[in-house]
């Protein structure tokens, strides 16, 4: 951890007292901004932090209509993990986990990164086959990935049912060692307690309405709730909300957003040591520091904005948890809730300049964007600042739409995560 000078200790000591983060939520806005970003979860503060760091651009707000955090980022179950199968993707969320290893350093925040692995079971031929390409795919690229036998998953997660007699045999896992998860809330306080330390204004309550454009088609500034505010650049990262967003500047996006549900159960002692996902029985699970499992279920097949979810959806989550671990049958859930992701028609992310002078957006990262959380930030704010993509994210852009050239993910995103 970084060491703390005397003035470090007396400024966090005058934050404590002042409350929580009271000195840098919600200033009253400019009138006018370098850089709006549109949405206060991990993506947009990250975004806000990266553009003041690395590219000296510091007269930025982060409009958020409700509370910092308050949308998927506080609401999901925190996987992370960089064994996708296409160069774009695995270049992307390999460089954001590369970031996760140092986030707490960086931000002198912790946010509870913890590589425990994550471990993704196989039941039958065809998951044999899947999970090995993307082992294959994964290694030739530098990725870490293994496959375990039975038995070897069993010496990782000894609660694993691997006799053949189980309602869902496993016939082998994939195990990302370096994969794991992190405390998600925690994620936007400390880009947002770095950002805000470095000159950025952080505007809760504050919901834009509409997006203002000059003669010339680019955009001035946003209506919203507090008023109108101008900026020259606005990079939009609302996730669930991206397409409506991008329709206030006639920008019509391949997005749909649908409802994806998670819950979790009462402490218990420590039993689960890393994160177990089956991709073939749709569910996954991991226990969280303070003992409670948490589990993750499918997306709502129907398009809401909807933070809740069918119920029927979470019914099958828990009948597939209770098949996999029938042990866990008498644990007794405590909460459920959630959240709306945005998801593309190959389940990757778009991360792009749009038709629109000066207008950027994040959006697309479905049911899995929490792990790309510093990576996405950090290129989106190159993309901001720069005007063109990162290196890394150039697959990304809105133009795999006109050529067809897609990023088909839809093998990673099998079972929401
Ligand atoms: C139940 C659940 C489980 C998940 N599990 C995982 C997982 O295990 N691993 C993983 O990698 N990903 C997971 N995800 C996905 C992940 O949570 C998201 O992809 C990621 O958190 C998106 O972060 P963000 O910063 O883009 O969005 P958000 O945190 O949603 O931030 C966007 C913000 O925009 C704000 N906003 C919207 N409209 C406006 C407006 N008009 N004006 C101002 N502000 C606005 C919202 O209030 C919100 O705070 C999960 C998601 C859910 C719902």
């Amino acid at each position: 951890m970084r060491k703390y000078s005397v003035f470090a200790v007396a400024r966090e000591a005058l934050r404590a007292h002042k409350g929580w983060g009271a000195q840098w939520a919600s200033p009253e806005p400019r009138s006018s901004y370098d850089v709006i970003i549109i949405g206060g979860g991990g993506h947009g503060l990250g975004a806000a932090y990266y553009l003041a760091k690395e590219h000296g651009i510091t007269n930025v707000a982060v409009l958020e209509k409700g509370w910092i955090g308050g949308g998927n980022t506080g609401r999901n179950t925190t996987i992370i993990r960089s064994n996708y199968l296409y160069e774009e993707s695995m270049d992307i969320y390999e460089h954001s986990l590369k970031l996760w290893e140092n986030l707490s350093q960086e931000l002198n925040y912790n946010v509870m990164y913890s590589p425990r692995g994550v471990m993704m079971l196989s039941h039958n031929i065809h998951d044999k086959q899947s999970f090995m390409r993307h082992v294959h795919a994964n290694n030739l690229y530098g990725i870490d990935n293994e496959w375990l036998t039975p038995e070897q998953a069993k010496d990782f997660v000894p609660v694993l049912d691997i006799s053949k007699s189980a309602r869902y045999p496993i016939n082998g896992a994939a195990l990302q060692r370096r994969g794991g998860t992190a405390r998600h809330d925690a994620v936007a306080w400390g880009y947002a307690r770095a950002a805000s330390d470095r000159g950025v204004h952080i505007i809760q309550n504050c919901e834009v309405k509409a997006i203002r454009r000059g003669p010339n088609g680019e955009v001035t500034g946003v209506e919203t709730s507090k008023g109108f505010i101008g900026a020259k650049k606005i990079g939009v990262s609302a996730s669930g909300h991206n397409s409506m967003i991008m329709e206030m500047a006639d920008v019509k996006l391949p997005l749909h957003s649908n409802p994806l549900q998670a819950l979790v159960s009462e402490p218990m002692k420590p039993i689960f040591p890393c994160v177990v996902m089956s991709n073939s029985v749709h569910a996954y699970i991991s226990q969280s520091d303070k003992g409670e499992f948490v589990i993750g279920a499918g997306t709502d097949q129907y398009n809401s904005y909807s933070q809740t979810g069918g119920l029927q959806i979470i019914t099958h989550t828990l009948d597939a948890i209770c098949e996999l671990f029938p042990m866990f049958r008498r644990v007794k859930m405590m909460r459920q809730w959630g959240g709306i992701t945005d998801n593309t028609p190959d389940r990757s992310a778009i991360q792009s300049v749009t038709p629109v002078p000066n207008l950027f957006v994040n959006a697309g990262w479905g049911t899995g964007g929490f792990k790309a959380t510093p990576g996405s930030a950090h290129l989106f704010a190159h993309l901001i600042a720069r005007g063109e993509p990162h290196r890394l994210a150039e697959g990304l852009t809105l133009k795999r739409f006109e050529t067809g050239r897609l990023i088909d993910e839809a093998a990673a995103a099998a079972v929401a995560h």
